[in-house]
């Protein structure tokens, strides 16, 4: 049975598709079967997969409001193992559409029921807000992952996200877990990225991951050519930190299958 996990921070900027992108490509390149959900209108991890979001025939839209199979989405990746249920800016209506419609927020999770023991991990790139997206993203998963930039205000409106988490937990999903934080952007020449994370430590304590991903220009391209890092610069910094975060997020699901 896969791991559902929702990449999600209201603010924008903060490294939310870029984790989603290579969290999801390390965890296939160790050999996982990965899932990534597009649920972000601008649809920037179905571009960052060199998918063309123009000549996208089924998309994340059609699962949430017409009832559309999930499988029926799918495309292939640069990457064995990684499927994309992908999207684009037809989405953004969904958020509107979705407020009259019948168990508005479960859609997405009902739509997994059927696929999710055909993978191990399921990833959910979120859209910066915290509209029925998000929430949609939130009721299915089983856990939250958010990526805090090292940067001015980083804990800002954290507090609001987890008021939500905390919601989403009594109305919604009882199970919701925080998976982790994952500080991003960090440069290790600055005081302020090192304030950042002593900040951020205290706020999640043994929630903040090992792997600090640095700002590093390789991955800022990786995009544009349409692959993630470890395709694009499997030597870069980049590429190494997220392999390293996909070894802890296994590492962490393997000890809960334990319990
Ligand atoms: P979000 O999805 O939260 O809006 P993105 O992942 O799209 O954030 O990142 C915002 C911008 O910062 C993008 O241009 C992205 O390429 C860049 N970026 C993200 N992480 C890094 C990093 N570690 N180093 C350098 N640039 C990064
Ligand atoms: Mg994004």
């Amino acid at each position: 049975m896969a791991k559902i996990i929702a990449v999600a921070n209201q603010k924008g900027g903060v490294g939310k598709t870029t984790t989603a992108v290579n969290l999801s490509s390390c965890l296939a390149y160790k050999g996982k079967k990965v899932l990534l959900i597009d649920i972000d209108p601008q649809g920037n991890s179905t571009s960052g997969l060199g998918v063309d979001k123009k000549k996208i025939n089924k998309s994340a839209y059609d699962v949430l409001i017409n009832d559309v199979d999930i499988s029926e989405t799918f495309v292939s990746t640069p990457i064995e193992n990684l499927l994309l249920c992908p999207s684009n800016i037809q989405l953004a209506g969904a958020e509107v559409e979705l407020v009259s419609t019948i168990s508005r927020e479960t859609r997405l999770k009902n739509s997994l029921d059927n696929i999710k023991e055909n993978f191990d991990f399921i990833i959910i790139d979120c859209p910066p807000s915290l509209g029925l997206l998000t929430l949609n993203s939130l009721t299915a998963a089983n856990t939250i992952l958010v990526p805090i930039q090292c940067e001015y205000y980083a804990l800002e409106g954290l507090s609001q996200l987890m008021e939500t988490v905390k919601l989403v937990q009594k109305h919604l999903n009882k199970e919701l877990d925080v998976e982790g934080v994952v500080l991003t952007m960090f440069d290790a020449r600055t005081n302020l990225s090192i304030q950042v994370v002593e900040e951020v430590k205290k706020y999640f304590k043994n929630k903040v991951y090992r792997t600090v991903i640095p700002r590093n220009v390789r991955l800022s391209e990786a995009p544009s050519y349409g692959l993630p890092i470890i395709l694009y610069d499997p030597k870069s910094k980049g590429a190494e930190c997220y392999l390293d975060l996909a070894d802890e997020v296994i590492e962490y699901s393997e000890e809960e299958n334990l319990v």
